[in-house]
């Protein structure tokens, strides 16, 4: 199984695709760090990987 995450390119920090798949748009959860995170901003073959690995959890 693969983890699809995506790297704040302001701070380094690691944020789920999962997340961002809920979220669609986050702030980035580091500290002092106002950049913004999008489910976009991963590649088609992980946010595909996401919606899939997201539904079959959910179930
Ligand atoms: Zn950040």
């Amino acid at each position: 199984m693969r983890i699809v995450t995506e790297t704040c390119p302001n701070c380094g920090t690691i944020v789920a695709g999962n997340v961002l798949a809920s979220e669609r748009v986050m702030n980035c959860p580091g500290l002092d760090c106002e950049q913004v995170l999008s489910f976009e901003d991963l590649s088609p073959e992980d946010r595909q990987y996401v919606r899939e690995h997201a539904a079959r959890e959910r179930t």
